[in-house]
């Protein structure tokens, strides 16, 4: 390297490292003054449901003065009160809106009424990637970087916020009218705002799950931003290979081959993604990459993301091989059909204080 080359490389680290400082200050300037009531029910046109969660749904709404769409997620508060989500519910929304990324979806608007609470977000029109995964069967291995690439991006960005995002799975990975993609579902998002970086909750959706969730002793002594990247190794597996790598007859058997790491390589994986899906499916975490001694570095570098160029991925600049048909007049045809049902609302606001904070 000449020194020319040395001075030029040094610049360039300060000005990521300046640049990674400008983002960490504008999320935790977000982070400290969350946003209240800045809509009403009034000001949307409510059109179908197009997802469905373990508190209420996601629906297609216009807004009705500038005719532009969202998607509005709702829910019940007394559901959450009854489950012993309150705190949950509050950061979701509060990372939400605190989180500016291209490869994620963020927060536009957010009320409550009387029996609901409403998060508003930009409407991701091509759909779950779950279901064109379902539809072509497997996406190929280079479709899957590509996947694969944003998801890391997305992953480090919150990595660096201290947001662990812990639900990663087909069905939380929408699709953009471009082929690009965004991550939404906050619903098990935390930040890691202690000193070791930790927590010791059970959650997430148990084929995705990473063994030091599950092994007891482990999750004790608590468990850090690793389970992310093994969860990212269970979505290329299932993208390159249309099957899900640990599986099992019960729930007890599922969880023992993902502590055991009993998993196949289909025949048709390229060497370089085998190689990188088993050292992503490592149960040490110590020894998993993206959570070695060079973080998500060693990650991005890996062989199988060798002609990958990060920077260009980052702006959109590269092309893919697939892009959801967005023509359509009807805007929510790329979603699944849900029976519908009126939200009830109560006469009187239920549960001011619970959710005095949302
Ligand atoms: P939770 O785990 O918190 O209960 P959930 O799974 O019920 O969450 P989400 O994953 O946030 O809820 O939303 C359910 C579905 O709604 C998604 O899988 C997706 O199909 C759809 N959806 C969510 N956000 C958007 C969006 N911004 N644009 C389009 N569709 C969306
Ligand atoms: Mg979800």
């Amino acid at each position: 390297m000449s020194c020319s080359e040395c001075s030029n490389r040094k610049y360039q680290l300060i000005f990521i490292r300046s640049q990674k400082q400008k983002q960490i200050k504008s999320f935790e300037k977000r982070w400290n003054i969350p946003m209240r009531q800045s809509a009403s029910l009034e000001n949307f046109e409510i059109h179908r449901t197009v997802g469905r969660g373990a508190f209420g749904r996601v629906l297609y709404v216009l807004e009705k003065r500038r005719k532009v769409d969202y998607a509005m997620k709702v829910m019940r508060k007394e559901k959450i009160v009854r489950t012993g989500q309150i705190k949950r519910v509050i950061l979701e929304k509060r990372i939400l809106l605190a989180v500016v990324h291209p490869f994620l979806v963020n927060l536009r608007f957010v009320f409550k009424t009387n029996s609901n609470l409403f998060l508003v977000m930009p409407f991701i029109k091509g759909g779950e990637i779950y279901g064109y995964m379902r539809t072509f069967n497997m996406f190929s291995e280079n479709q899957t970087r590509f996947y694969s690439g944003q998801i890391i991006l997305a992953l480090q960005y919150l990595h660096e916020m201290g947001i662990l995002y812990r639900d990663l799975k087909p069905e939380n990975i929408l699709m953009e009218c471009d082929g690009y993609i965004k991550i939404t579902d906050f619903g098990f998002a935390k930040r890691l705002e202690n000193k070791d970086k930790i927590t010791m909750s059970f959650v997430g959706t148990p084929e995705y799950m990473a063994p030091e969730m599950l092994i007891r002793a482990k999750r004790l002594s608590g468990y850090s931003f690793s389970v992310d990247w093994w969860m990212l190794g269970v979505f290329i597996y299932e993208s390159a290979s249309g099957g899900l790598p640990f599986y099992g007859s019960s729930l007890l058997n599922l969880f023992n081959n993902i502590v055991k790491a009993e998993y196949t390589i289909p025949t048709h994986f390229s060497v370089a993604i085998t190689d990188l899906i088993k050292n992503l499916f490592q149960v040490d975490v110590r020894s998993r990459i993206g959570s070695r001694k060079n973080g998500v570095e060693e990650l991005k570098t890996h062989v199988w993301f060798e002609n990958l160029n990060w920077q260009a991925l980052l702006e959109k600049k590269l092309p893919t091989e697939f892009v959801p048909n967005c023509t359509n007049s009807d805007a929510t045809s790329n979603f699944a059909y849900f029976e519908e049902e009126p939200f009830e609302e109560s006469q009187t606001e239920e549960f001011v204080n619970e959710f005095k904070d949302f």
